[in-house]
Parts: structure tokens; sequence; C-alpha cells
């Protein structure tokens, strides 16, 4: 298999020194593992303002295992929540609740703007009920970014407790950590800390996980495996050994590289420079500027244009440069991530690309008629 350059959020390129650290077998049950994944927890819960006030508890599986870990074990019969949804991961949010029987409400947005906060606003006014909210902090969907930062307030306002998927921000994009209201936020080895893919993990505020409820799945559950770690320090069941060695490089490369401020500028960078690059072919973004992050973009191809999205994608597959297809199949319609291991030449050969991609077909075009 040949390597290529993954403009995805996730999986997405690794550093190479990450790939060579994964070089090694571990036992499950060492004290190897043992000290790996502790120094791992304290790493995480030290990007947080407050580390103090929160545990770390990955969980195996990508980064829907982790959310539905915590919806499934901090939410029970007495709770009831409102999910807030602009987009395809905050209606998997819905989904989840559903499976866990869970006492919800859900709001739909639009999915091209950020969580309208004045409609929150009026129905935690109109009801009361609600102990917990629920939603994505950037909806990875369509590219948009939500504030977090408004929505805890309310959530501090209205007694609520909030949980976050935080899956494509942490931690770059800031989350007010300080704000009681913050009850959990889940995130990946695979997004912004360019880990390779195998587990994602669970930020949980220390008091809440005194509430324990009768779990409701075997693996998932959050409060056995926070347990596991802090009596034993081992995982439950085995744990992604190879994942926990290249992420604990890449945690390690991130507080090198100057943690999350310097990795946000240089995701602008690229962004910057990918929506100039694809301006110049009429190739425009989809979100307004106001309303985006540098982590994934979606553009819109010119809409007299010949080239579909699914075309692109093959041409660029065949190239070694790999896109993602837009959330809400328009064929017109892509997106391109600007996470994980890339330079701005990265970025350059890949506008280049697309730009003769939609030449030749134009010419094709021009040709058959
Ligand atoms: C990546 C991501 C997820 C998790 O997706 P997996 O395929 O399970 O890793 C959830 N929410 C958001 C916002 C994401 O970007």
């Amino acid at each position: 298999m040949k390597q290529k350059t993954l403009f995805t959020p996730g999986p997405l390129n690794t550093p190479s020194t990450v790939k060579s650290a994964m070089q090694i077998d571990v036992g499950s049950r060492t004290p190897e593992m043992t000290e790996l994944t502790q120094n791992i927890r304290t790493e995480l819960t030290a990007l947080l303002d407050n580390p103090g006030e929160f545990t770390a508890i990955p969980m195996q599986g990508s980064g829907t295992f982790a959310l539905e870990a915590m919806i499934s074990s901090f939410l029970g019969p007495q709770h009831r929540v409102l999910i807030l949804a602009n987009g395809a991961y905050g209606d998997r949010l819905t989904t989840i609740c559903n499976i866990h029987n869970i006492n919800y409400k859900a709001l739909s947005f639009n999915s091209l703007e950020p969580i309208p906060i004045t409609q929150v606003a009026n129905q935690l006014k109109t009801e009361p009920s609600f102990t917990h909210l629920l939603l994505v902090h950037f909806e990875t969907g369509e590219g948009v970014l939500n504030d977090i930062n408004a929505i805890l307030k309310l959530a501090e306002q209205h007694h609520c407790q909030v949980l976050l998927d935080a899956m494509s921000s942490f931690p770059v994009l800031p989350i007010n950590t300080q704000s009681n209201s913050l009850a959990a936020i889940t995130s990946s080895a695979n997004k912004c800390l360019h880990g390779p893919p195998g587990f994602a993990f669970v930020l949980a505020r220390k008091n809440n996980l005194l509430n324990t409820q009768p779990p409701k799945t075997l693996s998932l559950d959050l409060n056995a495996q926070y347990q596991s770690f802090e009596q034993t320090g081992q995982w439950r069941f085995t744990p992604p050994t190879h994942s926990l060695l290249g992420f604990h490089h890449a945690l390690l490369q991130f507080k090198q590289q100057g943690g999350a401020h310097a990795r946000l500028a240089h995701y602008q960078t690229l962004a910057d420079l990918l929506i100039t690059e694809l301006k110049k072919t009429n190739i425009q973004p989809v979100i307004q500027k106001a309303h985006r992050a540098p982590i994934i973009i979606t553009f819109q191809l010119p809409k007299t244009h010949q080239l579909t999205s699914q075309l692109l994608e093959k041409q660029l597959h065949a190239n070694n440069l790999v896109i993602y297809p837009a959330k809400q199949s328009n064929v017109k319609q892509f997106r391109i991530g600007v996470i994980g291991e890339l330079t701005k030449n990265n970025i350059l050969s890949l506008t280049k690309k697309i730009t003769a991609i939609l030449n030749t077909v134009c010419d094709q075009q021009t040709t058959d008629s």
C-alpha cells in the first residue's frame, strides 16, 4: 500500500516519529502499559486550565465509542436532555440517546450556521426541566463552529450540565473548562492531537463520576473504566497498545511545537492558503468566514462546471491525495481537512492538482461538443 496525503479529519497524516514509536509490542498487563496509560491520562488533563478538576478516561474504539460511553454512563432515568444539533454529528447524538432510551428533546438547526443562542435560551426558559445539554463543539459535518462558551453561560443560568462532543476541536479551539456547568468533554486520539486511530477519551469533571447508576453496557461503562484505571492502573479489556505508544509521542510533539496556540496558528495558515488558492478557480467555501474554523472546510465547485465532487475525489485519489466527501451527498460539494501533519507545500500540491483536474474536465467538455 502506498502512503497518501490525507486531507481528512481523522485518521490523518501522523508524523513519522509517531509511526516509529509504534514499532514495539507491549503486554497489556505490564508495568510499562500501566505507566504509559497513566502518563497519557495525566498529560491529557494537563491540556486543561484546571487539570485538578478533571480526570481523563480513555476508551477503546473510535470517537463514537467514547461518545456512547459518555452518554450512556452519565445519563439515567432521572435526567432530561436537550440535544442541540446543527449537522450530522449532532444528529448522531440523538441516535445514541434513542438507543439508550434517554429522556430527551432534540432541536435541529440550520447546518450552515452555528447553534442560535437566543433560541436555546428561549427553550430553556419555556421548559426548565432539562438537566443536561448535549451538543457538538465544531460540527465537522459542514465545518461550523458553535459558540460553546455562550452555551456554557446559558447552562450555568439554567443549572444544566453540558456534555460536549469536542472531537474535532479539542484541545485547539478554546473551551471554558472553568465553567462548573461543563460535565464532560469527549475527543479522540486521531484528530487535533495527530495520533493514530484506536481509542478516544472522555475528560470528565471528577465530582460527576461519583453519582453512579446501573451500567447499561459492559464494554462502554465509563465508571467501571475509570475505577479500573484508578484502582489497578489497567484497562479492563485489551488496550490499543500501539495506538497508545503513538499517541504518547504525538502528545509530546504537541507540547514541543508550542501547544494549542501554535497548532491553531498553523491550521489557520493552511486554511487561508487553501481558500485563497481555490478561489482562483472559483471554488468557494460554503460556510461564511465568521462561522468557520481552520479544521475542515466545505467547498462548492463552480455550479456551471461539469466536474462533480465524486470525480474530483477519484482523480485526486489516483494522485495519492485523499479528500472527504460532503456530508450532505451534494454532487458539487466536498470537504478538505487541514489537521494532521500537513505543510503549506502539501496544500499547494493539492490545489494545483484540483486546478489541473478542473481544467482537464473542462477541456474534455469543449472537445466533446
Ligand atoms: C470524528 C468525529 C466524531 C467521531 O467519529 P468516529 O468516526 O467515531 O471517530 C464525532 N463527532 C465529531 C464532531 C467528529 O468530528
